[in-house]
Protein backbone atom coordinates (compact mmCIF):
# COMPACT_ATOMS: atom_id res chain seq x y z
CA UNK A 1 0.00 0.00 0.00
CA UNK A 2 1.28 3.42 -0.69
CA UNK A 3 1.88 6.23 1.70
CA UNK A 4 0.79 9.97 0.99
CA UNK A 5 2.88 12.66 0.64
CA UNK A 6 0.79 14.61 3.68
CA UNK A 7 1.56 12.17 5.72
CA UNK A 8 4.79 11.40 5.01
CA UNK A 9 5.48 15.42 5.30
CA UNK A 10 3.49 16.04 8.25
CA UNK A 11 5.40 13.26 10.06
CA UNK A 12 9.37 15.14 8.90
CA UNK A 13 7.73 18.63 9.71
CA UNK A 14 6.78 17.44 13.31
CA UNK A 15 10.34 15.56 13.32
CA UNK A 16 12.57 18.30 12.59
CA UNK A 17 10.19 20.61 14.32
CA UNK A 18 10.53 23.00 11.02
CA UNK A 19 8.10 25.67 12.40
CA UNK A 20 10.89 26.51 15.01
CA UNK A 21 13.05 27.38 12.40
CA UNK A 22 13.64 31.06 10.26
CA UNK A 23 14.91 29.49 7.35
CA UNK A 24 15.85 31.10 3.96
CA UNK A 25 14.30 28.41 1.75
CA UNK A 26 11.30 26.94 2.20
CA UNK A 27 11.27 23.89 4.08
CA UNK A 28 8.88 20.71 3.01
CA UNK A 29 6.98 20.36 -0.29
CA UNK A 30 8.90 22.50 -2.98
CA UNK A 31 7.39 20.67 -6.23
CA UNK A 32 4.26 18.68 -5.90
CA UNK A 33 4.21 15.89 -7.75
CA UNK A 34 1.91 12.21 -7.33
CA UNK A 35 0.15 12.05 -4.27
CA UNK A 36 0.59 8.14 -3.80
CA UNK A 37 4.66 7.50 -2.53
CA UNK A 38 6.05 4.13 -2.94
CA UNK A 39 9.90 5.27 -3.48
CA UNK A 40 11.49 8.00 -2.40
CA UNK A 41 15.01 9.46 -3.53
CA UNK A 42 17.35 11.29 -1.52
CA UNK A 43 20.01 13.48 -2.33
CA UNK A 44 22.04 16.30 -0.65
CA UNK A 45 20.89 18.51 -3.65
CA UNK A 46 18.11 18.97 -5.98
CA UNK A 47 20.28 19.21 -8.15
CA UNK A 48 20.02 18.13 -12.53
CA UNK A 49 21.59 14.97 -11.82
CA UNK A 50 19.68 14.08 -8.72
CA UNK A 51 15.98 15.07 -11.07
CA UNK A 52 17.54 12.68 -13.53
CA UNK A 53 18.61 9.81 -10.72
CA UNK A 54 15.05 10.16 -9.41
CA UNK A 55 13.07 9.12 -12.94
CA UNK A 56 15.69 6.73 -13.75
CA UNK A 57 14.45 5.28 -10.15
CA UNK A 58 10.72 5.88 -11.22
CA UNK A 59 10.84 7.93 -7.55
CA UNK A 60 7.48 9.33 -6.55
CA UNK A 61 9.70 12.12 -4.12
CA UNK A 62 13.01 13.46 -4.33
CA UNK A 63 14.39 14.42 -1.19
CA UNK A 64 17.27 16.35 -0.59
CA UNK A 65 18.48 19.29 2.18
CA UNK A 66 19.18 21.67 -0.55
CA UNK A 67 16.12 22.55 -2.99
CA UNK A 68 15.90 25.11 -5.22
CA UNK A 69 14.41 28.33 -3.96
CA UNK A 70 16.56 30.43 -2.15
CA UNK A 71 15.40 33.82 -0.84
CA UNK A 72 18.68 35.21 -2.50
CA UNK A 73 18.00 33.46 -5.94
CA UNK A 74 15.92 35.18 -8.66
CA UNK A 75 12.26 34.57 -8.58
CA UNK A 76 11.83 33.71 -12.33
CA UNK A 77 11.66 29.90 -13.58
CA UNK A 78 13.92 29.77 -16.29
CA UNK A 79 17.06 28.01 -17.62
CA UNK A 80 18.75 25.42 -15.41
CA UNK A 81 15.88 25.69 -13.29
CA UNK A 82 13.34 25.42 -15.47
CA UNK A 83 14.80 22.44 -17.18
CA UNK A 84 14.78 20.92 -13.16
CA UNK A 85 11.62 21.55 -12.25
CA UNK A 86 10.59 20.29 -16.06
CA UNK A 87 11.76 17.00 -15.26
CA UNK A 88 9.98 16.61 -12.03
CA UNK A 89 6.36 17.79 -13.34
CA UNK A 90 6.83 15.75 -16.24
CA UNK A 91 7.38 12.41 -14.01
CA UNK A 92 5.11 14.37 -11.65
CA UNK A 93 7.79 13.54 -8.76
CA UNK A 94 7.86 15.54 -5.52
CA UNK A 95 10.51 17.60 -4.97
CA UNK A 96 10.77 18.62 -0.78
CA UNK A 97 13.73 19.93 0.67
CA UNK A 98 14.54 20.21 4.56
CA UNK A 99 17.67 23.01 4.80
CA UNK A 100 18.15 24.35 8.49
CA UNK A 101 15.94 21.89 10.44
CA UNK A 102 17.49 19.06 9.17
CA UNK A 103 21.18 20.34 10.26
CA UNK A 104 20.20 20.90 13.81
CA UNK A 105 18.07 17.71 14.44
CA UNK A 106 20.39 16.35 17.27
CA UNK A 107 20.23 12.76 16.33
CA UNK A 108 19.01 12.67 12.33
CA UNK A 109 20.93 16.57 11.44
CA UNK A 110 24.01 16.69 9.70
CA UNK A 111 25.72 17.87 12.68
CA UNK A 112 24.60 14.85 15.39
CA UNK A 113 25.18 12.13 12.19
CA UNK A 114 28.73 14.15 11.47
CA UNK A 115 30.10 13.40 15.08
CA UNK A 116 28.63 10.13 15.00
CA UNK A 117 30.20 8.83 12.07
CA UNK A 118 33.31 10.59 13.13
CA UNK A 119 33.23 9.13 17.01
CA UNK A 120 33.34 12.58 18.36
CA UNK A 121 31.32 13.65 21.60
CA UNK A 122 28.13 15.71 21.16
CA UNK A 123 28.41 17.83 24.46
CA UNK A 124 26.01 20.94 23.84
CA UNK A 125 24.29 22.22 20.57
CA UNK A 126 24.59 26.54 20.87
CA UNK A 127 24.91 29.53 18.97
CA UNK A 128 23.03 30.73 15.93
CA UNK A 129 19.55 28.51 15.83
CA UNK A 130 21.20 26.03 17.80
CA UNK A 131 23.19 25.49 14.36
CA UNK A 132 27.12 25.13 16.17
CA UNK A 133 28.20 22.16 18.13
CA UNK A 134 30.94 21.81 20.75
CA UNK A 135 32.07 18.15 21.94
CA UNK A 136 35.30 16.69 22.15
CA UNK A 137 37.30 14.13 20.50
CA UNK A 138 37.27 10.75 21.93
CA UNK A 139 40.92 10.40 22.58
CA UNK A 140 42.98 13.88 22.17
CA UNK A 141 45.01 13.65 18.00
CA UNK A 142 47.06 16.56 16.42
CA UNK A 143 45.37 18.60 14.03
CA UNK A 144 47.66 16.47 11.25
CA UNK A 145 46.00 12.65 12.46
CA UNK A 146 42.12 14.90 12.53
CA UNK A 147 42.69 16.22 9.49
CA UNK A 148 43.65 12.65 7.84
CA UNK A 149 40.58 10.64 9.43
CA UNK A 150 38.23 13.27 7.94
CA UNK A 151 40.21 12.73 4.42
CA UNK A 152 39.59 9.01 5.13
CA UNK A 153 36.24 8.95 6.21
CA UNK A 154 34.43 11.50 4.04
CA UNK A 155 36.49 10.51 1.08
CA UNK A 156 37.77 14.03 0.34
CA UNK A 157 41.22 15.94 0.96
CA UNK A 158 40.16 18.68 3.55
CA UNK A 159 41.94 21.96 3.78
CA UNK A 160 43.34 22.12 7.64
CA UNK A 161 45.01 25.83 8.60
CA UNK A 162 47.52 25.10 11.62
CA UNK A 163 49.78 23.75 13.37
CA UNK A 164 49.97 20.20 12.20
CA UNK A 165 51.27 19.22 15.24
CA UNK A 166 48.90 21.11 17.39
CA UNK A 167 46.62 18.40 19.80
CA UNK A 168 42.85 19.36 19.26
CA UNK A 169 40.43 17.60 21.74
CA UNK A 170 38.09 20.33 22.32
CA UNK A 171 36.29 20.81 18.55
CA UNK A 172 33.20 23.22 17.58
CA UNK A 173 31.60 22.15 14.12
CA UNK A 174 29.15 23.11 11.64
CA UNK A 175 28.30 21.58 8.60
CA UNK A 176 27.95 23.10 5.09
CA UNK A 177 28.63 26.80 4.55
CA UNK A 178 29.06 27.83 7.93
CA UNK A 179 32.98 29.23 7.66
CA UNK A 180 31.24 32.97 9.12
CA UNK A 181 30.78 30.94 12.83
CA UNK A 182 34.38 30.80 13.21
CA UNK A 183 34.34 33.67 15.53
CA UNK A 184 31.79 32.31 17.87
CA UNK A 185 33.64 28.94 17.66
CA UNK A 186 37.17 31.18 18.91
CA UNK A 187 35.11 32.45 21.29
CA UNK A 188 34.04 28.90 22.42
CA UNK A 189 37.76 28.37 23.20
CA UNK A 190 37.53 25.51 20.97
CA UNK A 191 40.99 23.69 19.61
CA UNK A 192 39.55 23.53 16.10
CA UNK A 193 36.35 24.51 14.15
CA UNK A 194 35.33 22.57 11.36
CA UNK A 195 32.89 23.67 8.91
CA UNK A 196 32.60 22.72 5.16
CA UNK A 197 33.90 25.53 3.18
CA UNK A 198 36.50 28.20 3.57
CA UNK A 199 37.08 31.72 2.59
CA UNK A 200 40.02 33.83 2.34
CA UNK A 201 39.44 35.85 5.89
CA UNK A 202 39.53 31.78 7.64
CA UNK A 203 43.10 31.69 7.17
CA UNK A 204 44.26 34.66 8.90
CA UNK A 205 41.98 34.38 12.05
CA UNK A 206 43.30 30.51 12.57
CA UNK A 207 46.66 32.42 12.14
CA UNK A 208 46.11 35.00 14.42
CA UNK A 209 44.01 33.33 17.20
CA UNK A 210 45.42 29.68 17.66
CA UNK A 211 42.20 27.86 17.23
CA UNK A 212 42.63 25.81 13.88
CA UNK A 213 40.77 25.61 11.16
CA UNK A 214 39.49 23.00 8.92
CA UNK A 215 37.17 22.96 5.67
CA UNK A 216 35.77 19.56 4.78
CA UNK A 217 33.72 19.91 2.35
CA UNK A 218 30.09 21.36 2.15
CA UNK A 219 28.89 18.17 0.39
CA UNK A 220 31.07 15.83 2.09
CA UNK A 221 29.80 17.47 5.74
CA UNK A 222 26.32 17.19 4.53
CA UNK A 223 25.30 13.91 2.98
CA UNK A 224 24.74 11.81 6.13
CA UNK A 225 21.58 14.02 7.70
CA UNK A 226 19.37 13.01 4.56
CA UNK A 227 20.35 9.65 4.64
CA UNK A 228 19.39 8.89 8.09
CA UNK A 229 16.40 10.97 7.64
CA UNK A 230 15.35 8.82 4.41
CA UNK A 231 16.34 5.56 6.84
CA UNK A 232 13.84 7.19 9.29
CA UNK A 233 10.98 7.51 6.64
CA UNK A 234 11.83 3.98 5.58
CA UNK A 235 11.34 2.55 9.17
CA UNK A 236 8.15 4.59 9.81
CA UNK A 237 6.68 4.21 6.65
CA UNK A 238 8.00 1.07 5.18
CA UNK A 239 8.77 3.10 2.04
CA UNK A 240 11.99 2.17 0.27
CA UNK A 241 14.58 4.81 0.26
CA UNK A 242 17.81 5.16 -2.21
CA UNK A 243 20.65 7.61 -1.80
CA UNK A 244 21.88 9.40 -4.86
CA UNK A 245 25.36 10.48 -4.23
CA UNK A 246 27.46 13.38 -5.90
CA UNK A 247 31.22 13.66 -6.87
CA UNK A 248 31.10 17.26 -5.67
CA UNK A 249 34.56 18.30 -5.08
CA UNK A 250 32.90 21.82 -3.07
ZN1 LIG B 1 24.36 23.22 2.96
Amino acid sequence: MANTRRAILNWCDETLQTALFKDYAPNGLQVEGRSDIRKIVTAVTASRAACDYAVSQQADMLLVHHGMFWKSEPLTITGWKKDRIATLLKHEINMAGYHLPLDAHPVLGNNAQLASRMGWTLDKQFGEQNLLNAGRLKTPKTLGELNAELHQKLGRVPVAVGEETRVIENIVWCTGGAQGFFQTAIDEGADVYITGEISEAQFHLANETGTAFISAGHHATERYGIQALGEAIQAQFGIETVFFDEQNPA
